[in-house]
């Protein structure tokens, strides 16, 4: 599963600006965040700028093909009125099912991470964008509530890990992505006890081994413990 993070915006291009925030920053710190968390599930994460500079819409498209993703999200910020989240599929004809599912699922999950916070949900809708356009595999757009509300600004610049987080579990929920299994417990130690050279048990415990010995105490010559497994 690949999947190719599009943080909106950047370098000499602010995107939207409002409260002392730029866009681009919130956008950046977003899905750097998001692949952050995406390191806990089995999927290769690309992002179409990991820093300040300005990036084509065209050529953050043709990354995503060029990798050949199987999914495309690209992050910005709303502005111009309003509060909440929303999402963007693409527009015109022939968008695929996948896309459509794929929106689906992701918002639902961003709007009631939303609504915890009580910011509206103002629903899936479609748009011409490029990215949205050009890009081969699913593709979503997602504006993550409005620089220019004090509100949305307030919660934007306060909590960038939150909205990461829940666009790695957003993300996670509608793409079915597998958790990386943990790492087998360790072996546990193994320690035999030697009375006089000969073996009278193994043991990983300590309290069985302080019993063993407790019995040889007074009538033996020589107790010795050895680690025989890591
Ligand atoms: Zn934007």
């Amino acid at each position: 599963m690949v999947i190719v993070l599009d943080p909106g915006h950047g370098g000499i291009d602010t995107g939207a600006v409002g409260n002392g925030l730029q866009e681009k920053n919130l956008t950046l710190a977003i899905a750097q965040r998001a692949a952050g968390a995406l390191s806990a599930y089995v999927a290769d994460i690309y992002l179409t700028r990991n820093s300040d500079r300005y990036v084509s819409l065209s050529q953050r498209a043709t990354l995503a093909n060029q990798k050949q993703a199987d999914a495309f999200l690209s992050i910005h910020i709303n502005a111009g009125g309003g509060s909440g989240f929303e999402s963007y599929r693409y527009s015109g004809q022939g968008v695929s099912p996948e896309t459509v599912a794929f929106q689906s699922a992701f918002h639902q999950e961003m709007a009631t991470f939303y609504a915890q916070y009580t910011f509206p949900d103002r629903g899936m809708k479609t748009a011409d964008f490029a990215v949205l356009r050009e890009t081969k595999m699913k593709a979503v757009l997602s504006e993550n509530l409005f620089i220019d509300q004090p509100t949305d600004a307030q919660f934007l610049q306060a909590h960038l890990q939150l909205i990461g987080d829940a666009t790695a579990r957003a993300l996670a929920t509608a793409l079915h992505l597998s958790p990386v299994s943990s790492p087998p417990p360790a072996p546990t130690a193994l320690y035999r006890v030697l009375v006089d050279g000969e073996q009278i048990g193994a043991y990983a415990q300590i309290e069985n081994i302080l019993r063993a010995v407790s019995e040889y105490l007074g009538s033996a010559r020589e107790i010795r413990i050895q680690r025989i497994s890591t």
